[in-house]
């Protein structure tokens, strides 16, 4: 019989189910937890949708910290999620991320360089002679300098993290409900319950909102709180070579497209320049002529035989893009005395979800962060006009 709080998680990707997984995980949680998702096939979620990837290479210590602890738990995810003699397996493949670079951006690549590494993140610096020696196949003639991660970055299976999550999390006692929230029943400055779109209430002590690119920004109006976070379209394309590429990283280039190995091909795709404040809203359509006119020529001009690429299948997934300063928004919302944010997360959260659960769930259960300090995400900022801004966007 639970004697602590109950605590109601609305999203129950992979925000909400790793702060499930991590409430009731810890020992001093005495409470219950109710996640509430409106769709439980989560084919529109960004978790479902994504890339699936994880990097220290961000210019933010707090995304590296995050990102740092993201890995650790990953190495480890088959003790840690483990639900009676079944080990969870993601399949983490740590190829490394590798930022290229033209002259104009070397002094910032070594910038962000000293602080990965002195948090303690494996990334190498290379120049060109060094980039030619690792990756033959790569066309590096404009390049000045490369930063590689050695060891801590690569690509998992997403779903697989989040079935992880889900099936820890009911096994601990969380309960699903299947259902959208729409509202909240305010009891002076707290929340008492949440409304469905259904009629039916669920009472709760403590409310979080991992509504994701889809509902995050709603559901914290549902309390009169603004949060700048839009859906943003983003295409990810895939395709095959005749000709192997060894050794193959997950590589920004210069133009900003990405690529990394998925199987036995390739995925990629690009940001557009998208920052103002429209929202894309239900559109999950593939913009296909991003593939020829952008990410096509970006990807066979740096590595040449891309030339010979047959594209596949693609999709489009929504970016929680914090428009504020592109970083994740996570403690407690403003003006509401039981109410938590977790959102905004801009293209990075999935490997955040380890680092952001564990997080959250300390602050609820202990009352602060007690292993890695996530203050600097805190809505806060946004009231001092202080962004916190991640120049490492992809
Ligand atoms: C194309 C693409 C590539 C990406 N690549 C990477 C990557 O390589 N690495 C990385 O770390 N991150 C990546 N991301 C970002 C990452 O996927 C997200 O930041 C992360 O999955 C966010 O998880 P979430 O649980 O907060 O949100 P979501 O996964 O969007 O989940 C939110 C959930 O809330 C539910 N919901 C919404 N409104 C309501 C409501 N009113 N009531 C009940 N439920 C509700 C939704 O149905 C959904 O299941 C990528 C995203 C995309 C789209």
């Amino acid at each position: 019989m639970a004697t602590g709080p109950h605590v109601a998680i609305i999203g129950g990707a992979a925000m909400g189910s790793s702060l499930a997984c991590h409430l009731l995980m810890d020992p001093a949680f005495s409470g219950r937890v109710t996640v509430i998702e409106k769709d439980m096939t989560y084919v529109r979620s960004a978790t479902a949708l994504s890339a699936a990837s994880i990097r220290q290479q961000f210019s933010t210590r707090v995304n590296i910290e995050a990102s740092l602890y993201g890995v650790a738990f990953m190495r480890s995810l088959g003790e840690k999620l483990a639900v009676g003699a079944e080990r969870p397996e993601i399949g983490l493949r740590e190829g490394g991320y590798l930022y290229l670079t033209t002259q104009a951006g070397a002094q910032m690549l070594r910038e962000a360089n000293a602080l990965q590494r002195e948090a303690g993140a494996d990334i190498l610096l290379l120049d060109p002679q060094a980039l030619r020696a690792r990756f033959p196949w790569l066309a590096a003639d404009d390049i000045a300098l490369g930063s590689w991660g050695r060891s801590g970055e690569g690509w998992y299976d997403g779903w697989g993290l989040l079935q992880a999550y889900r099936k820890k999390a009911r096994d601990r006692g969380a309960a699903y409900v299947s259902g959208a929230a729409a509202g909240f029943t305010m009891a002076g400055d707290r929340i008492a319950a949440v409304r469905l779109a259904d009629g039916a209430t669920i009472d709760a002590d403590v409310v979080v909102n991992c509504a994701g690119a889809s509902g995050g920004r709603r559901v914290a109006a549902f309390a009169g709180v603004d949060i700048p976070v839009y859906a943003k379209k983003r295409c990810v394309f895939s395709w095959t070579c005749p000709e192997p590429i060894e050794n193959a990283p997950l590589l920004i280039d210069t133009s900003g497209v990405w690529f990394r190995p998925e199987g036995d091909g390739f995925i990629g795709g690009f940001s557009p320049d998208d920052g103002d404040m429209t929202d894309a809203g239900d559109d999950f359509e593939v913009n296909w002529p991003e593939w020829d006119e952008v990410v096509w020529p970006a990807v066979a001009a740096r590595v040449p035989v891309f030339e010979r690429a047959r594209h596949g299948r693609a999709w489009a997934g929504h970016y929680d893009m914090n428009l504020f300063d592109h970083n994740a928004i996570v403690g407690p919302a403003p003006g509401v005395a039981n109410f938590y944010l977790c959102n905004g997360f801009s293209g990075h959260g999935l490997q955040q979800s380890p680092a952001v659960g564990r997080g959250i769930a300390e602050l609820l259960v202990h009352g602060r962060y007690v292993t890695l300090d996530l203050s600097d995400f805190s809505y806060d900022r946004l009231v001092r006009n202080a962004p916190l801004i991640e120049r490492n966007v992809i």
